[in-house]
């Protein structure tokens, strides 16, 4: 069966391993812009995965990060490209590099900080039944000040508890957590609106207050 083995990315040189990652000019690039060029050269002198692997594991831990994350979206670039014809610019795969990998660290921190998730639990607080007959729409939100990504949410809840709609989203360049939050209220509302709810509290997790009516 004749296969085409040449590279996707770049149809200029036989696709294999070595150069998708790491030779292939259109990757290069992308290296180069997310200053990790001296990394790239030296996992290039590789003579095997295994050796490969090795080199990325012996890196710091941001640079060890940023490679892995490259790979992997490089991998789904080039199939994105392959099978459905779309592809990012090499700026656009390098922030989107950078981005996920400084999501990936504070994800991280947080799971190495006891203090903080200390201090999280101790803020959870038990969610209380509306009145009789009402429904309730609590929203949240996550900021993220590194990257201004931010992602908020809702639930509307009937007065047993009992989940009637649920939904988040994600926005990008907003100030803050509770800017978040307050994104997730209109969702909510509107939604309730749309159900046809029409006794509705709304209970954001920023503030004690309630809202009803
Ligand atoms: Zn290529």
């Amino acid at each position: 069966m004749p296969l085409d083995t040449v590279c996707c990315m770049c149809r200029r040189l036989y696709e294999d391993g070595g150069h998708l990652f790491l030779k292939c000019k259109e990757v290069k690039a992308i290296w180069r812009e997310l200053n990790l060029e001296d990394v790239r050269q030296d996992l290039a002198e590789a003579v095997s995965v295994k050796e490969m692997m090795v080199k990325i594991l012996n890196l710091n831990h941001k640079q060890q990060l940023m490679s892995m994350m490259l790979l992997l979206i490089w991998w789904g670039e080039r199939n994105k490209w392959r099978e459905e014809g779309r592809r990012r610019t090499a700026g656009e795969v390098a922030y989107l590099t950078a981005l996920l990998t400084d999501r990936f660290q504070a994800k991280e921190a947080k799971r190495l900080l006891p203090d903080f998730r200390q201090a999280q639990s101790s803020q959870a607080q038990k969610w209380r039944k509306p009145n009789s007959g009402h429904f309730k729409v609590n929203t949240d939100g996550a900021y993220d000040s590194n990257t201004g990504l931010e992602c908020w949410g809702f639930i509307i809840r009937d007065d047993q508890g009992m989940m009637v709609k649920s939904s988040a989203g994600e926005e990008a360049f907003l100030q803050n957590a509770l800017h978040a939050e307050l994104l997730g209220c209109p969702a909510g509302l509107t939604e309730a609106a749309r159900l046809g709810l029409n006794q509705v509290c709304q209970e954001v997790d920023a503030s004690a207050d309630e809202n009803c009516d």
